[in-house]
């Protein structure tokens, strides 16, 4: 299936000179929305990647956590910005083009010898991820790979991250 023809390009949004991947438009898609699902678990189990927990990033790594990680058996965790996790959490602060960001996960949600898988809608720059590898590196637990929809190529996001196996459905 052509998963490209099902991403809008939306230029200028959220600011003048961005061209942004709309994935809303795959997501309302029911064959779109299924093949994506079940060829991005196709592909981390090609890939070796076993994770026992499923990481997300708010908010469209939690569109599509939570179906992949109940495709390859695991769990989900949700990694959000700031003063929204009820329990206490680990933060980690990231630069951004124009200042800094922060992201939060619950310090109970991984163990030292947790397999963890990162996933996202779409890699960067990389900064996203990488500060989310760096949260579950804090904890010691095991990073398996990282799992993107959309890859920007020409930003080599992928530079960024630590050295394991990397999947991406679509590339720009
Ligand atoms: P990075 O940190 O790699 O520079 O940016 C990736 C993050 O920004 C992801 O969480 C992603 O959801 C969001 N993002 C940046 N640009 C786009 C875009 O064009 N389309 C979508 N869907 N998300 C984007």
């Amino acid at each position: 299936m052509d998963l490209k023809s099902l991403i809008r390009d939306i230029p200028d949004f959220p600011k003048p000179g961005i061209l942004f991947r709309d994935i809303t438009t795959l997501l309302r898609d029911p064959e779109g929305l299924r093949y994506t699902i079940d060829f991005f678990t196709q592909k981390c189990i090609d890939s070796g990647l076993q994770a026992d927990y499923v990481v997300g990033m708010e908010s469209r790594g939690f569109i599509f956590g939570p179906p992949l990680a109940y495709k390859l058996g695991a769990g989900f965790i949700p990694v959000r910005k700031p003063g929204k996790l009820p329990a206490a959490v680990y933060s980690i602060e990231y630069e951004l083009e124009y200042g800094t960001d922060c992201l939060e996960m619950h310090q109970d949600a991984l163990h030292p010898d947790s397999r963890v898988l990162i996933v996202d809608d779409l890699i960067a720059t990389g900064g996203t991820a990488k500060a989310t590898a760096k949260l579950v590196q804090k904890i010691g637990c095991q990073l398996v790979g990282f799992g993107f929809i959309i890859e920007l190529r020409e930003l080599q996001g992928r530079k960024h991250l630590p050295d394991v196996p990397i999947i991406s459905l679509i590339e720009y």
